[in-house]
């Protein structure tokens, strides 16, 4: 249908998500999906049975704003299990719909026009345009290559007057890079003093491998004050189409973010949270995440290992990057675009998460797949380059 009204666009060169991008065109070449970020296999059944079992028992109707009781109380649990904190359920626990929305919400509730936001590059897609479209300033850190760590005399520079919040995110999508002790102090060196907030997306936060901790801005005890922490069940439970994630954080910090989620989804699924409560009381199933996942990461950098592809480091997360050089001299994108229609295996060229396309020939694997999946995408590499080279 035709409009009359002249649209003044909010966002004139905004595209549509690599994610959705990657996606649909590994649907429309029949490539094995491993761009987008999520599993190709199935949560445990008691989940789904614990979701039907509310909804027959008729907790159908709105949850509380802030979240079902029961959740909240589960996750007030988790974080003081692992990471020393004891936040309070009622006043500092926050559900959501997916890790998306808190920090969509979290930076609509702190950040005012002319404020800046510091983010690290390649950053999430979703960071930036949640900063621009409440007025803010996209102020941008370089991770770099190959071990994509943050240069804090840089992040010192950057900060000024004007910041109001920094966004961090470890372990970091799409890197798979993990934020050390170190990197904690010397945040708190760089924050200590101002009134910038944290912004901490710790989606991943189950998924380290050899050994590594995860630690959290919550169990930092000089960051702890000043950061909203968000998770998402989605990467822990294998169920991203639920959306359904939480910010935990000081209940000052949890007023200000409550104000915007309240008219922003009000709300998130009522027997879903229910569901999740019941399954969070085996803490074996987040605690077990790590192992899960590091046999896939382990078996997938073996299949791959007979390919040209140069492998980086992976700490975390079920992502896994690859530097392309000796295959191809095409940049990221132009390479993945070949490599789903040609090689039929879809993946996320990295330049996406950079503002500028800053390009250093590398693009991202999701390896959250069944070990079937895994194999078809490696046979479909290991005969791609060797028509290629
Ligand atoms: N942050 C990061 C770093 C992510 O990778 C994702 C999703 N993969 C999200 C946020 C969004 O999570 P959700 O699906 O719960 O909105
Ligand atoms: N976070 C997922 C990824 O990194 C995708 C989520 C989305 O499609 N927005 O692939």
């Amino acid at each position: 249908m035709e409009t009359p009204i002249r649209i003044a666009s909010r966002f004139p060169d905004m595209g549509t998500t690599i994610f959705t991008v990657m996606s649909k065109l590994a649907a429309d070449c029949g490539a094995v999906n491993l761009s987008q970020g999520f599993p190709d296999f199935q949560a445990e059944p008691e989940l789904f049975d614990a979701l039907h079992r509310h909804m027959k028992a008729g907790r159908n109707q709105y949850a509380p704003m802030a979240g079902m009781p029961e959740l909240r109380a589960a996750i007030a649990d988790k974080v003081a299990a692992l990471y020393g904190t004891r936040f309070d359920a009622d006043s500092e626990v926050t559900v959501t719909a997916g890790a998306t929305q808190a920090i969509f919400t979290a930076v609509a509730a702190f950040v005012r026009p002319g404020d800046e936001v510091i983010v690290f590059e390649p950053v999430y897609d979703s960071y930036g345009p949640a900063i621009e479209a409440v007025g803010g300033t996209v102020v941008r850190a370089r991770l770099q290559f190959p071990n994509y760590a943050p240069d804090w005399a840089q992040v010192r520079a950057l900060v000024s007057e004007r910041t109001r919040m920094i966004i961090l995110n470890s372990p970091h999508n799409p890197t798979g890079a993990v934020l050390s002790a170190v990197d904690l102090g010397e945040l708190a060196k760089i924050v200590a003093g101002t009134d910038i907030v944290l912004l901490s997306d710790e989606v991943y936060e189950h998924i380290l491998f050899d050994g590594r901790p995860h630690l959290s801005l919550c169990g930092h005890p000089e960051l702890a004050p000043r950061s909203l922490v968000v998770s998402s069940f989605g990467k822990t439970y294998h169920i991203t189409g639920w959306k359904i994630g939480y910010v935990v954080g000081p209940a000052a910090l949890c007023a200000e973010f409550r104000k915007i989620h309240q008219f922003n989804v009000f709300t998130v699924h009522g027997p879903s949270q229910l569901a999740l409560a019941d399954y969070m009381q085996d803490a074996s199933r987040h605690l077990g995440l790590a192992a899960f996942y590091q046999e896939k990461r382990d078996a997938f950098r073996a299949l791959l290992a007979a390919t040209p592809l140069e492998l980086l480091p992976c700490a975390g997360t079920y992502f896994q990057l690859a530097r392309y050089t000796a295959i191809s001299g095409l940049p990221d994108r132009a390479f993945a675009d070949w490599l789903t229609r040609e090689v039929g295996v879809a993946v996320i060229p990295v330049s996406a998460f950079h503002a500028d396309g800053h390009d250093e020939r590398v693009v991202r694997f999701c390896f959250a797949k069944r070990p079937e999946t895994l194999e078809a995408a490696a046979g479909r590499l290991c005969k791609g380059f060797a028509k290629q080279c």
